[in-house]
């Protein structure tokens, strides 16, 4: 069966969730935060990574729908924190370049803030730089309307494919993502020298700079040195289970 056939039917038996990867604060060492990460756990197929599945509804559309209930799970869940007394953290959700062309934006967002007793200070939105390779002004527009409900963005992927310097002029970014490929680079002389210039230049533009994809502890000292903010990787904690995820917070 073909994955277009069942994943209708998937989204609607619940096959769809997110896993939760922290976000360490490089000076201390605790999380700060964390990213939703979608998983699809099929009855049959077993356990599928993004990879398998987002290329996919990204080009016949069904990702907003299934961004948009990934959306409402982490509201949902951060009031459920809440509630139970939970120290909040703020949880960042991935929003396609699809998504962000549509209109609606701004009108599913504030819908969810209306919904849910939830703080839009709590919930960031990661958007990838290609998604702004066309900065028309409805784009911009759109990113304006999040800023004023009160979101923070952040750019994912910097350094990755399309490098839009643009963008970072044109839109209001609180954070950069510095992409898994720059950090990769680090033990070379020139990758240190771009990294370094990265964080730098989101410093300068009044960012928060995260490490994406920081697998060993010699590129988190690098990275603690070159003053980066924050460290998001499997040196720290891979995506895990909401269950697991409060478990480590609680330890
Ligand atoms: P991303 O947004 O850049 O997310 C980070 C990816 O890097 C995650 O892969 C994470 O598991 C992986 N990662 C984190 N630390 C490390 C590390 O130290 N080493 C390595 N090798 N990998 C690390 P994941 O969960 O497979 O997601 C892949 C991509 O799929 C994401 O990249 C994002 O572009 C997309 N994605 C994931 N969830 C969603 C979602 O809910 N909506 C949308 N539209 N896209 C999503
Ligand atoms: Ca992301
Ligand atoms: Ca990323």
């Amino acid at each position: 069966m073909a994955i277009t056939e069942v994943m209708e039917s998937a989204l609607k038996d619940g096959q769809f969730t997110f896993y939760l990867q922290p976000k360490y604060d490089i000076r201390n060492n605790l999380p700060s935060g964390a990213e939703a990460l979608v998983r699809w756990i099929h009855p049959e197929w077993g356990f599928m990574s993004p990879a398998d599945f987002i290329p996919l509804f990204e080009s016949n559309g069904f990702i907003t729908t299934l961004d948009e209930y990934i959306w409402e799970e982490v509201f949902k869940t951060l009031e459920r924190w809440k509630r139970s007394g939970f120290k909040l953290l703020p949880v960042s959700v991935n929003v396609s370049r699809i998504d962000v062309l549509r209109s609606s934006l701004p009108d599913t967002f504030r819908r969810l803030l209306n919904k849910y007793d939830v703080e839009p200070e709590y919930v960031h939105l990661e958007l990838t730089e290609s998604a702004y390779s066309d900065n028309t002004r409805e784009i911009i527009d759109t990113v304006d309307e999040l800023r004023q409900l009160g979101f923070l963005i952040e750019m994912d992927d910097f350094g990755s494919g399309y490098s839009s310097l643009t963008s970072l002029n044109e839109l209001n970014f609180s954070t950069v993502k510095l992409d898994k490929s720059l950090i990769d680079y680090i033990d070379q002389v020139r990758g240190k020298k771009i990294v370094q210039q990265a964080i730098d230049l989101g410093h300068g533009l009044d960012m928060k700079v995260v490490a994406e994809g920081v697998e060993s502890k010699e590129q988190r000292d690098c990275l603690k040195e070159m003053h980066c903010d924050m460290i998001q990787g499997f040196y720290y904690s891979k995506p895990l289970k909401q269950e697991d995820f409060i478990e480590k917070l609680r330890a």
